[in-house]
């Protein structure tokens, strides 16, 4: 058995263990000492504390100064899982349902090829991170100094993506990924009995008028080339069929990938808030928080990418002009700082959607995704 095959069977079962034991964001405890005893066994200098447990895995060869990082995600998702699969989570009500078990299995096999091989000259940054899903690890591993401590010229992120077809890579240059925002709003009113509507202020008209007119702030306020997306999805308000209630919560997020938009965006939602309220005699009081920045490419970080992917699946299975994803990455928050790319990996167009409770990372794609890391360290650090 060549010793490809034997990290392609390695990398299954890798695969399957962390995905019996999902871990919540900067809680990815087992996840990590796995990942840092593997690392340490191919014979990397590796680092664990960052952003309480991501693990930084060091690879040197040569004498050349060129570095490059490479990024998986450790964290599972609050979701139960019904795949029904041997290696099912044994998590109740949480279970990996994003592939970031997958992830963590590509890039451990890429560690594991490298570290056999004297094929490039440079330092290798395996960057395992925690908290993908809206906790913002990688912002947190930047803010507690993982570039200063771990000096990288180029960044890059790889992510499996239903939808795509199997096996299939898929990324552009400039905006790849959404910027993500949260609102929270609160109406205040005056409560009254439902028969006298008339004493009091009502805050489910309110709410009413403000989830429609919130749909006026895309369709309305925001010139139609520039994308951008207002959802509420959250109303919480009353508990009786005759008392008009004192108060309405309401809570959604917008997208967008320019910031001037969402800056747009914000003022519009409130200004619809201070009129409809004025209106009505009520009050609103609301949070509005950025949360994770638009992921931007880097033009010749993603040339590079798109060569090693083709030098991998050839040039039909890569798409260097994707459409841009609406969802959000918190990879982002690493692309401010280095330039990089993230790319996409097609799960096969009818697998399971992400953050579904059918999803099971796609196996078939371990041996490409690892091809993939190996494959931009030897020609980047050639
Ligand atoms: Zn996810
Ligand atoms: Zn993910």
């Amino acid at each position: 058995m060549s010793v490809q095959e034997l990290v392609n069977q390695q990398m299954v079962t890798w695969r399957h263990a962390f995905h019996r034991c999902p871990e919540p964001g900067f809680k990815e405890l087992k996840t990590a000492k796995i990942v840092a005893d593997l690392l340490s066994g191919f014979g990397l200098t590796v680092h664990q504390g960052l952003a309480t447990t991501g693990v930084v895995g060091v690879l040197k060869r040569g004498d050349s100064g060129r570095t490059i990082g490479l990024r998986a995600d450790m964290d599972g998702l609050p979701i139960r899982e019904e795949t029904g699969l041997g290696y099912r989570s044994e998590k109740t009500g949480f279970m990996h349902a994003c592939g970031h078990d997958g992830h963590m299995a590509m890039l451990l096999g890429a560690a594991r090829i490298l570290a056999e091989r004297d094929t490039f000259n440079g330092t290798v940054y395996f960057i395992f991170q925690p908290a993908e899903e809206n906790l913002g690890g990688a912002k947190v591993m930047v803010e507690e100094g993982l570039f200063k401590r771990f000096p990288m010229d180029r960044v890059f992120g790889l992510h499996n993506k239903p939808g795509i077809k199997e096996g299939h890579f898929a990324t552009r240059t400039g905006a790849m990924m959404a910027a993500f925002d949260t609102f929270d709003i609160t109406l205040q009113g005056k409560g009254t009995h439902a028969a006298m509507p008339q004493n009091g202020v009502d805050t489910v008209v309110m709410a009413a008028e403000v989830v429609n007119a919130f749909q006026t702030v895309i369709s309305r306020r925001i010139n139609p080339t520039d994308p951008g997306v207002v959802s509420v999805t959250q109303i919480n308000g009353g508990d009786t069929w005759n008392v008009i209630p004192e108060m309405v919560k309401m809570a959604g997020c917008t997208r967008h990938f320019n910031p001037e938009v969402g800056g747009e965006i914000r003022s519009a939602m409130a200004k619809i808030l201070q009129g409809i309220c004025q209106a009505h005699g009520g009050t609103f009081q609301w949070n509005y928080q950025p949360r994770y920045p638009a992921t931007i490419n880097d033009e010749k970080a993603s040339e590079l990418a798109m060569s090693a992917a083709i030098n991998v699946v050839g040039v039909q299975k890569v798409d260097g002009q994707v459409r841009p994803g609406i969802a959000s990455e918190d990879f982002s928050f690493m692309l401010q700082q280095v330039p990089g790319n993230y790319m996409f990996l097609g799960s096969g167009e009818a697998h399971a959607p992400l953050h579904n409770p059918h999803f099971d990372f796609n196996d078939a794609l371990l041996p490409i995704g690892s091809q993939y890391w190996i494959e931009l360290v030897e020609t980047i650090l050639a």
